[in-house]
């Protein structure tokens, strides 16, 4: 019955363009407006010109402080910046909607614990929504829980994790939630991540903010939100964050 529908669906469509005129001007197809900003690409991972870098070089956390308020308490050295357990999440000091995100991170070279306790951090869109951080090489745990695992919602495509003690990088593509003025979900969000150049979660629906326990639901909230690095007790590092908005 479906097909059936389908196949209607994709006749009127046919019929409503073979009605329109014959173009015969390859011009009438060109669009010359808008046109588009000129950016300059970044040499290898360096951010491209229009980016806001998050954590460059050097030693500056600026852009950064901790969730629960004050200065980042984690180790920066040399634009190397580690997870200190038990000093909390940090935040951006800048809110963030839809975007284009470049993460840097990298698990303890010396390996330690297994399962969920080995290099788990996370990447947070809007503090709510986490792209899974985590030793995934040669390291199984639940596969909606592994690195690059949209937690608890998404497993993804393929596992592309680096050994312990290499850099990787995430490219995430977000699309922020939108709600309506009683809360109601208008539009969810969508997400896109690249990991270490592989495509591994593409353009998934997210169902809600990402809890530890039982179904993931939304609560509803701002349109601009900061991004959250979580602490989650064991040293990894982080490097080269920027992000494009869109
Ligand atoms: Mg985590």
């Amino acid at each position: 019955m479906k097909k059936y529908l389908v196949s209607v669906a994709c006749l009127v469509t046919a019929i409503t363009v073979g009605a329109q005129e014959e173009i015969t001007d390859p011009k009438a197809t060109e669009k010359w407006s808008p046109v588009p900003v000129v950016v300059t690409p970044g040499e290898q991972n360096a951010p491209p010109s229009d980016a806001i870098v998050l954590l460059g070089e050097g030693e500056d956390l600026s852009m950064w402080e901790s969730a629960d308020g004050g200065d980042v308490k984690w180790d920066i050295n040399d634009g190397v910046l580690t997870v200190k357990k038990k000093t909390g999440a940090i935040v951006t000091r800048n809110y963030f909607g839809d975007c284009q995100l470049h993460v840097e991170w990298r698990s303890p070279a010396q390996v330690k614990g297994d399962g969920q306790g080995r290099g788990n951090s996370g990447v947070f869109l809007m503090t709510k929504y986490e792209v899974q951080v985590l030793d995934s090489y040669n390291n199984r745990t639940y596969s909606n829980g592994q690195a690059a695992s949209i937690y608890k919602q998404h497993i993804p495509l393929v596992n592309a994790c680096r050994p312990p003690g290499e850099w990787q990088t995430y490219d995430i593509i977000w699309k922020a939630p939108v709600f309506c003025e009683d809360g109601e979900v208008k539009e969810p969000a969508f997400i896109t991540v690249i990991h270490n150049g592989v495509l591994v979660q593409n353009h998934v629906e997210i169902k809600g903010t990402t809890d530890f326990i039982g179904i993931q639901t939304y609560k509803p909230h701002a349109e601009r939100l900061p991004i959250l690095l979580q602490d989650h007790n064991n040293p990894v590092s982080y490097r080269n964050i920027w992000i494009r908005e869109l």
